[in-house]
């Protein structure tokens, strides 16, 4: 084991979020325009380069990888990727996505032991799925999170709440979980990137809402550890919903986390632009690099940024 990446406030980075593509088959309204750019498939990492990168930082203590984009499942060699990944033996492997391709994956990830998924889904009506989305496909998520249920993946619900577009279908998602066995957490809207623009009107604080919930269920706190961006409470009709209050309520101060976009730049922060390019370097330029982002993550939020989450890694 090589030096542990503590940072300039104490922090220890043992997670890592990787961003396989910035592309996505959905458009949600608070990510991506729907004529987003993305990034050329050339300046991609290939799949050999996650093994030396991840093996690397690994070895630095990071121990927890997330997969996400974009559309990570979009990626059109994700599967091998994954192996790369695997032979690195990381406690931890698990994957963000909004569902819509799982299906042509779950038995892979079964085998490959990723069992932890976190889907997407910020409504459970078509109407206002395809307005969030400006896609159809809400049928093929539920299934696929039943299927996924089937099989016995540990599935997280993500649902982006929006003041007069889909707040009024907490309680809905609230019977969702109870039925389906699934955590759902409510995210608040951050402001980054094409959000920006409409993020003052859809913002409603998680304080609110779990006012709002109060006067149906009791609801029961559950720990969760320190870096961890979600608390969490069982309700009283046994349904178990969480609350990523990045906004209201930041966890910078205890954030583990690092970045590596798909084009392969490391970042230390979602709301930092600027990170190291790790391509075309050698290991000895890493180690300088590593110690620069160690010195760059910002121990307090801006409190608006204007580069684009799904490049970076969601
Ligand atoms: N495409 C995958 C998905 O949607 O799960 C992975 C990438 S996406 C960028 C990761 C997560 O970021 C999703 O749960 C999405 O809802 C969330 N997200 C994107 N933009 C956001 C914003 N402005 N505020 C809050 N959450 C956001
Ligand atoms: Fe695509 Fe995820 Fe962004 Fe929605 S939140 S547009 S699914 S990357």
């Amino acid at each position: 084991m090589d030096q542990l990446f503590i940072d300039t406030y104490h922090r220890r980075i043992h997670k890592l979020r990787v961003s396989l593509t910035d592309h996505c088959n959905l458009r949600c309204q608070y990510c991506m325009p729907v004529n987003a750019e993305f990034m050329n498939h050339g300046s991609y990492l290939q799949p050999a380069d996650y093994t030396t990168l991840i093996g690397e930082l690994q070895r630095h203590g990071i121990n927890e990888v997330r997969l996400t984009g974009g559309e990570p499942l979009l990626r059109h060699n994700f599967q091998e990727i994954v192996h790369h990944l695997r032979s690195l033996n990381l406690p931890k492997i698990s994957v963000t996505t909004n569902g819509l391709l799982l299906h042509h994956h779950l038995d892979f990830l079964a085998r490959s032991g990723i069992l932890d998924i976190n889907i997407s889904l910020d409504s459970l009506h078509s109407h206002t799925f395809q307005r969030i989305t400006h896609r159809l496909g809400l049928e093929h998520i539920q299934h696929n999170i039943a299927l996924a249920k089937a099989q016995q993946f540990r599935i997280k619900v993500n649902m982006v709440v929006m003041k007069g577009v889909n707040d009024h279908e907490i309680y809905e998602f609230i019977e969702y979980a109870k039925m389906q066995q699934v955590e759902v957490r409510f995210l608040e809207v951050m402001r980054i990137g094409y959000a920006c623009q409409q993020q003052s009107h859809w913002f409603i604080p998680a304080h609110e809402l779990i006012e709002k919930i109060k006067q149906r269920y009791e609801l029961i706190p559950v720990p969760s550890p320190l870096d961890a961006t979600a608390f969490s409470f069982q309700t009283s009709c046994g349904a178990r919903i969480g609350f990523i209050a990045s906004e209201s309520q930041p966890f910078c101060g205890h954030c583990s986390r690092w970045r590596l976009s798909a084009d392969g730049i490391l970042r230390a922060c979602l709301l930092k632009e600027e990170g190291v390019s790790l391509k075309n370097t050698t290991p000895e330029q890493r180690q300088h690099l590593y110690q620069t982002l160690l010195g760059m993550k910002p121990y307090l939020r801006p409190p608006e940024v204007h580069h684009a989450m799904y490049t970076i890694g969601g």
